[in-house]
This record gives structure tokens, sequence and C-alpha cells, in this order.
């Protein structure tokens, strides 16, 4: 379950007391406020709080008194400017807090964006639920034999079968010794060390705040097709909370950086010699295979 009946009644009691603020607010960030988005089985991503919205960027980036005299294109038009030309600091500007619930093991792979404040779960302190991530049988994926840090094709169905029935029983044998081993009328072992026995697709929950420049940066790595299946559904649903949130910085985003490639100077040179009328080899371009594949793949979009 993502959230319990009694944590949606708090996030229900939180969204029937508006405040009065003379701060901006973005419209689109507040239809998101307190409420839980769902991320794989037991997961989801909600936003806490917020600071700024687009024309803040601007603000920050022109130093003005009050939101300026400029019109709503010229705002998106510099947001663009400034997005091109990686003038950043405008976009640190805009802050974020979310609550995230995600498996240990993603958690893992997001905790190495160091430019975040977080606050986790104590797991010394309180107990874990006994709440495990499995994936869907659409995503339990061979080892890829082309490249090492992925999946290829999916198992087979049996396969697919044991598989889960291995993840379920271990997980459900790991969590059950847990609880003999922190039972208070029983061993009373302290929760600190009891915790080291649970698999790493259990959940933890934390809060994340970021800014709009390093959350950007995360979601450029994250909702990439490179990322791992499991963290780029949480990049993906955050990608949607901040089209909501700032708009005008959102498409520059899509536009920049996530639809757009960089090109190593011989790239660049082959691009010239192709558009000259030369036949351009993987032999007579001067990169490697590796490098020329991918060449080949940014041409081919
Ligand atoms: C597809 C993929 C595969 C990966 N595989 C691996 C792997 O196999 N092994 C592994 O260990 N990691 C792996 N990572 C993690 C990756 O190396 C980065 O740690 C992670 O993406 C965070 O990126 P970051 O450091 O740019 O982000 P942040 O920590 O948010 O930092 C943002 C930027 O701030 C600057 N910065 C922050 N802290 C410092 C610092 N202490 N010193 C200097 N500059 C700093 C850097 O410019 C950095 O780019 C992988 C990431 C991806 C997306």
């Amino acid at each position: 379950m993502t959230v319990t009946p009694e944590q949606q009644a708090e996030i229900e009691e939180l969204r029937s007391h508006p405040h009065q603020t003379l701060r901006v607010v973005s419209e689109g960030m507040e239809k998101h406020l307190y409420t839980a988005i769902p991320v794989l089985d037991h997961g989801f991503v909600r936003v806490i709080d917020y600071m700024g919205d687009d024309a803040a960027i601007c603000q920050a980036a022109r130093v003005s008194y009050g939101k300026g005299t400029k019109s709503v294109q010229n705002d998106e038009g510099l947001i663009r400017y400034l997005m091109r030309h990686w003038h950043s600091t405008p976009f640190e500007m805009c802050e974020v807090k979310l609550h995230v619930k995600l498996p240990v093991f993603v958690a893992r792979q997001w905790i190495r964006h160091r430019t975040a404040n977080v606050n986790e779960y104590s797991a010394r302190y309180s107990i874990l639920d006994r709440e495990f991530y499995m994936p869907a049988p659409d995503q339990i994926n061979a080892q890829s034999v082309v490249n090492n840090q992925g999946r290829g094709d999916l198992l087979s169905p049996e396969d697919t079968a044991r598989v889960l029935e291995m993840l379920k029983g271990d997980a459900a044998r790991c969590y059950d010794h847990y609880q003999t081993m922190i039972d208070e009328d029983g061993i009373g072992l302290a929760r600190e060390l009891a915790r080291m026995n649970l698999p790493a697709n259990i959940y933890t929950q934390w809060y994340w705040k970021v800014d709009l420049h390093n959350l950007l940066h995360f979601l450029r790595l994250r909702a990439d097709a490179h990322a791992q299946f499991e963290i780029r559904v949480y990049a993906d649903a955050i990608c949607k909370v901040v089209a909501d949130w700032v708009p005008f910085a959102y498409r520059a985003f899509e536009d920049y950086r996530m639809g757009a490639v960089t090109m190593s100077s011989q790239m660049m040179d082959c691009l010239r010699r192709m558009l000259s009328g030369e036949t351009v080899t993987a032999e007579t371009s001067g990169m490697s295979a590796r490098e020329w594949r991918e060449f080949q793949q940014v041409l081919e979009g």
C-alpha cells in the first residue's frame, strides 16, 4: 500500500487548510502539495514545500526589486537563454522539499546526488514496515549481453515465477527473523542491529530538499534511458511535478538538456565532412569504435 487510510486522512486535513501568504505561489505546484504520487508497488513522491516559480528565476537573473516589467514571453526567452548558456545560479533560487518512499537499493543510487539535504527514517529508532519491492513480471529481465550495467530480454514465464517466489520467500523469512530478534518479550535485540538482516528491496523514506538547478541535474541523469528502471520511475514522476511548477524552466530543460546531445570535436568534424558530401566511415572518422557507435545513435535519433 502506498499510503494508509490514516496517512491519506492527514494529507486531506493538510490540504483543507489554506494559508494566506505574500510570497509567490505556483498554481501548478499548489495542486501537488502534500499529495502522494504512487511510484513502484509501495513507493511515492510527494511535495512537502517549495519556494519560487518561473518568475523567481527571472527576478534573480535581473536582480530586480519586484516581479519586473518584462512580459511573460520575455521571461520564457530569458529562462531559455539562461539554460542554453549554463547560467545556472538563477535556477538555484527555486527549491523543493519532497517526501519520498523508496526501496533501499534505489535510495543507494539516489543518495549519490550530494547537492541535496536529506533526512531519512531512522531504523535505529523505529521498526521498518513489512513492505518489499517486488518487480512486475515485465521488469524481470536477464542480464544484458551488450551492456554490463543493464537488462536484456525478459526471462521466461517459468523463470520469472521462480525469481518472484525466491524474492518473496527470502523477504518474508528475513522479516520474520527481524521481528523475532527485536521482540521485546523475547530476544529484545537492538533495532540498529536487527535491521542488518533486512534485504535491499525493503522500503525506506526520506525528506529530500534540493534547489531547481541540482534537481534538474538529478533528473537529467535519472530520467534518462540509461538509468535503472526503478529510479527512473521516480525521476519521471518528479519531471511531471517540475513541469507543473516551473513550466518555462522545464520546457527549456527538455530542449537544452534532456533532448540535447553533446558532440566531441571529432564528432563535429565528421558531421561537417558529411554535410559537405564526404562519405565518412568508422575507419576514417578518427573515433574509437564505441564513440563511432554513439555518434551513429545520435544521428539516428
Ligand atoms: C547511469 C548511471 C550509472 C552510474 N554508475 C555508477 C557506478 O557504477 N558506480 C558509482 O560509484 N556511481 C555510479 N553512478 C553515480 C554517479 O557517478 C554520480 O555519483 C551520481 O550520478 C551523482 O552525480 P553528481 O556527482 O554529478 O551529483 P551531485 O552529487 O548532486 O553533484 C552535482 C555536481 O556538483 C559537483 N560536486 C558535488 N560534490 C562534489 C565534490 N565533493 N567534489 C567535486 N565536485 C562536486 C559536481 O560538479 C557534480 O556534478 C552512476 C550514475 C548514473 C546516472
